[in-house]
Order: structure tokens, then C-alpha cells, then sequence
């Protein structure tokens, strides 16, 4: 790869990087008025036609970087039907929505067609934004090869191609379909490809894909910010060992807590874990990729206005989100890749706030610890004493005690008895986690089969909790689009099953059809995590 190598300088304005007067217009609108070091170092090259490598996380205005210089751009020309004229690709519904948002905010004095093409909702609506000729898709990859294959999308007009996250790509196994439509496109084309970090299957990528980029690299993608406090929190290894921790945590940073994002490294300990808060009163949400898309991005504007203090989510779901103001990060997990730590703190203290990020460690996480030490370049203070002080627990109750907080609800003694179960069968699963490696969320499907089961003993007190929390919240989902299609972001959560692609008998898929028989609470409308485990 021939590259031409550029310090990311800060331009004083947006004007002097050669953005058009529209463009201009709706960035001073949005009350920005100096470029980040990204886009000042992206946005000039964008705009004489070259390609970009840009090695820059969320949160450092990455998505301006591409989306500023295509208005301008996208100025000349206009788009013929199925014939998009740019393409941005995003590896999650949640990324794909955000940027779409932001070519709404910088295009408002432009009169460009933008289609969104994401699992989760229907074709329908898809295909007739693709019929009436698209200047803007974004697109995740699944959908948008399922698409091509229905033959209702042309990508030869495609002049600029956006690969936004090509590392969370790679992570969640999307490079052969990132592959194959860069074949697709011509040659000719334009390519502006961001990347938080550059293992080497992404350098291979860049080098067969990308002609002569100008890179702009703009910080050291795995540093964590220095304005967040981190710290580790020893704790046994059993579930309701750290989900005790866990509560213990919360009440004591209670007065300094504005809200948090409690990660966990699997779905099925998301739904656990969010249903053990909430039977504590914790006002919590859970963002994982099993739920359906309506129910995801409510659950997020819920967390963003602060309709809930807690959002306890899986990497997969979480990553690159712009949730600003977040003051607290939970790990309950110790994240398995490194490279997710710094993505998960850097989900607090952004835009120059402090933070404060716990990560509840147990005996079995020592060698994450040491591998998230030697990203990061420093050792983490641990809160309150390291493992060697750990005393394992004999198995206490996970249920609110009496007295304190939590009033005793009718039921309460079959309550008791169902978490017991709850506890030795999450404790059986947790050995088995050590096995998985590459996807954190990879085996879910069996996992949350077992779980079905174990959650059909247990109906009283999650029908219980299902329908408080039905009062609570208003949660939308739609049961027929969730049904029509979601596959492209929930395969990867599950390992590559790319070539399940259109199979009506997998395992989730049936999961689901039976789970639409009975509903507590939301109706039609419960999200999918809740359905597995509020059967009546
Ligand atoms: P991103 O890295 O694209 O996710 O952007 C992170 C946040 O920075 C978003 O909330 C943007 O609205 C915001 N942002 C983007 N560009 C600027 C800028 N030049 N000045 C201040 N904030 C910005």
C-alpha cells in the first residue's frame, strides 16, 4: 500500500477545509465550531476524491469526517433507481441508525434520499426507498448482500464506499462479506475506511482494497482516558456472588451515580443479570442483539433521557454507541478481548467529563486483568483489596431480603427456591464460558435454549417482574418484523452462520415462533429476551 501519511492538524474553523456553504450552514447549526483532529485531518483528502484510513474511535467525531465531505460531494449528480451513490457500512443496527441521524443532521439543507437497510425491520419499506434511487445507504452487511441477492439492488453506481468499524467487523465475523461487496463496486470508487485499531487481517483488507490512502490516525486506539477513575472489584466467582457485589457497588457510588452501563460478555447474563435487578428495584433496561430493533433503540432513547438509570448490555450491542454523559461503567464481566475494555470505559468520561468505571473480577479472570494491563499500559487499583482477600460465598440468597428496601411479595417462598435453581444452573454454565474465545456472545443460541427451560420452572416470579416492568415502560417491539427478519446482526452474535443465511429452521428463529404463544405483560410487544423467559 502506497500511503501518504498526515498529522492530524486542528484547523481553527470548519471553513477552511473546503466544505461547501450548505454543509457549512447545518454545521454551525449543530453549534460546533472547530473540527476534531479527525475531521481536520480526513475531511480535506475526503474532499479531493482520495481514499482515507482513518484510525479513530466513536467519540472523537469520526462520523462527521465522512459524512461532511459526502454532502459536499453528493452535490453533483443525482441517484437513479437501485443505483445507490454511496454506500456506508456499519456492523451494527444501532451504528447504522446513528449515522443515518447524522446525515439527516449535516444534510437538512440538502434534498438527498437516504435509505437505511438493517435486520430487524421489514424489506418492504427497504425496497421502496431502493426503487426510488438512493444517494445516501447505509447499510449493515447482512441485509444488504440479502438485498443483492433478491436482486433488487445495483451496486456499479456506488462512488464513495464508507467501512465504518472495520475492527468490530472483523470481531464479529463480517470480513468475507465486507469482501465481497467491495467487489461489487467498481474499482473507480472512492473508499474512506475507519478503524479504531489495525490487527492484520484489517491491514490486509486496507492493502487490497483501499488505492494509496492518506492516513490519519488521531490517538493511540488503546489508550483509556485518563479522566475516568478505574478500578477492580474482587468477587467470588459464583453468579449471585457478583451480582451481590455488584448491587453493593451501585448503593455505595449511589450519590456520585448519575447512570450507568453494566457490560456483561454473553446475552444470556445480560437477561439474567437484568432480571435480577430489576427484582431488586433497580431501574434497569438490557440492550443485547437478541431483541428486535424497535425494542433496542427504545430501550437506548429510554437510557439517553433518563427514563432508566441502568443499561445492562453486551459488547456487541453497546459498542460505539453516543451515549454522552454516562458517569458510571459496571464491567460484570471481565471482558475476554482487551480491546474491549477500552471500548467499554470509554463509554464514560467522554467529551472531557470524569467517569468512573468498575470491573468485578474473580478468581478465573487473572489473565484477562493482565492482558487488559498490558493494552493499557498500567495496572488497575483494585477498590477494596485484591482476589487474595476473596471468601467465597456458600451460595446466599439472590432474592431482596426482607425489611431492607425490598417488601416481601406474595410468592416470596417460591421466589427463594426458584433463584436457588437460577444459581446452580448459572454456576454450571459458567465453566463451560471458559471455552469461548472469539465471539463473547458466539454460543448464545444454546445457552438461551438451556435457559428457556430453566426459566419455564420459574415462571411466577419473572412473570412478576415482566409485568412491573410492563407498567414501568411502554417498550415497543414489532412481533411480524422481528419474525420477517433479523439475521444479519444476530448471526454473527452467535459465530459465523453466515451460511444459515435464510434458513427457517434454525434454532433462534423456532425459539422464537414458540416464545410468540404466550406473553406476559407487553402483549405482543415484549422484547425477545423477555419472551424466553415469561412463559405462563
Ligand atoms: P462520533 O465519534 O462521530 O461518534 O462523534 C462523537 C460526538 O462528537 C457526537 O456526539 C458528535 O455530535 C460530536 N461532534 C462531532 N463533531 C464535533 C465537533 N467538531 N465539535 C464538537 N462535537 C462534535
Amino acid at each position: 500500500m502506497s500511503s501518504d501519511t498526515t498529522t492530524a492538524q486542528e484547523a481553527l474553523t470548519f471553513s477552511d477545509l473546503g466544505l461547501s456553504p450548505k454543509v457549512l450552514s447545518a454545521v454551525t447549526d449543530a453549534g460546533y465550531t472547530q473540527p476534531t483532529p479527525i475531521q481536520a485531518g480526513a475531511i480535506p483528502h475526503a474532499l479531493l476524491g482520495k481514499d482515507v484510513l482513518g484510525i479513530a474511535q466513536t467519540g472523537t467525531g469520526k462520523t462527521a469526517s465522512f459524512v461532511l465531505p459526502m454532502l459536499t460531494r453528493l452535490e453533483k449528480g443525482r441517484a437513479r433507481a437501485r443505483m445507490p451513490r454511496t454506500l456506508i457500512l456499519e456492523p451494527t443496527r444501532e451504528l447504522a441508525a446513528q449515522v443515518e441521524e447524522n446525515f439527516i443532521k449535516y444534510g437538512k439543507n440538502h434534498k438527498l434520499n437516504i435509505a437505511l437497510l438493517i435486520g430487524g425491520v421489514s424489506f418492504d419499506e427497504q425496497d421502496k426507498k431502493l426503487e426510488r434511487g438512493a444517494d445516501v445507504l447505509i447499510a449493515t452487511p447482512g441485509r444488504l448482500l440479502d438485498h443483492r441477492e433478491r436482486g433488487k439492488l445495483l451496486l456499479n453506481g456506488v462512488e464513495i464506499l464508507v467501512i465504518d468499524e472495520a475492527d468490530r467487523m472483523l470481531d464479529m465475523g463480517f470480513i468475507p462479506d465486507i469482501e465481497r461487496i467491495c467487489e461489487m463496486i467498481p474499482f473507480t470508487r472512492q473508499t474512506l475506511f475507519f478503524s479504531a485499531t489495525m490487527p492484520p487481517e484489517i491491514t490486509k483488507l486496507t492493502e487490497k482494497f483501499l488505492h494509496a490512502p492518506v492516513r490519519v490516525e488521531v490517538s493511540k486506539a488503546a489508550s483509556a482516558a485518563t479522566n475516568i477513575i478505574q478500578r477492580l472489584v474482587k468477587s467470588g466467582s459464583k453468579p449471585w456472588d457478583k451480582r451481590e457485589t455488584l448491587r453493593n457497588l451501585i448503593k455505595a457510588e449511589d450519590a456520585e451515580l448519575k447512570n450507568a452501563i453494566i457490560f456483561c460478555n454473553r446475552k444470556v447474563e445480560v437477561s439474567e443479570l437484568f432480571r435480577s435487578l430489576l427484582k431488586y428495584d433497580f431501574d434497569a433496561g438490557a440492550l443485547h442483539g437478541d431483541m428486535d430493533q424497535r425494542a433496542r433503540m427504545q430501550m437506548l432513547a429510554n437510557f439517553r433521557d433518563g427514563k432508566l438509570r441502568y443499561l445492562v448490555a453486551s459488547d456487541v450491542a453497546a459498542r460505539g454507541l453516543d451515549i454522552p454523559d454516562v458517569s458510571h461503567v459496571f464491567n460484570y464481566d471481565v471482558p475476554i478481548h482487551a480491546e474491549d475494555y477500552v471500548h467499554r470505559i470509554g463509554r464514560t468520561g467522554r467529551a472531557g467529563r470524569s467517569g468512573k468505571s468498575f470491573t468485578i473480577a474473580t478468581m478465573s479472570d487473572t489473565k484477562y486483568i493482565d492482558a487488559i494491563e498490558r493494552l493499557i499500559g498500567t495496572e488497575i487499583e483494585w477498590h477494596d483489596g485484591d482476589l487474595s482477600t476473596v471468601v467465597a460465598s456458600e451460595g446466599e440468597d439472590d432474592a431482596p431480603r426482607r425489611g431492607k428496601g425490598a417488601p416481601r411479595r406474595a410468592g416470596r417462598k417460591d421466589d427463594d427456591r426458584k433463584d436457588r435453581g437460577e444459581r446452580k444452573d448459572g454456576g454450571e454454565r459458567k465453566k463451560g464460558g471458559e471455552r469461548r474465545a472469539r465471539h463473547s456472545e458466539e454460543d448464545a443460541p444454546a445457552v438461551a435454549a438451556q435457559q428457556h427451560e430453566q426459566s419455564n420452572a420459574a415462571e411466577t416470579p419473572v412473570a412478576d417482574v415482566v409485568e412491573r416492568r410492563a407498567r414501568k415502560d411502554a417498550i415497543r417491539s414489532e412481533n411480524t418484523e422481528r419474525k420477517s427478519s433479523d439475521r444479519n446482526e444476530r448471526a454473527p452474535e452467535r459465530g459465523d452462520t453466515r451460511p444459515q443465511r435464510g434458513d427457517n429452521n434454525r434454532p433462534g428463529r423456532q425459539r422464537h415462533q414458540e416464545d410468540n404463544d404466550a406473553t406476559v405483560g407487553f402483549g405482543d410487544d415484549m422484547p425477545a429476551f423477555m419472551r424466553i423467559v415469561a412463559k405462563v
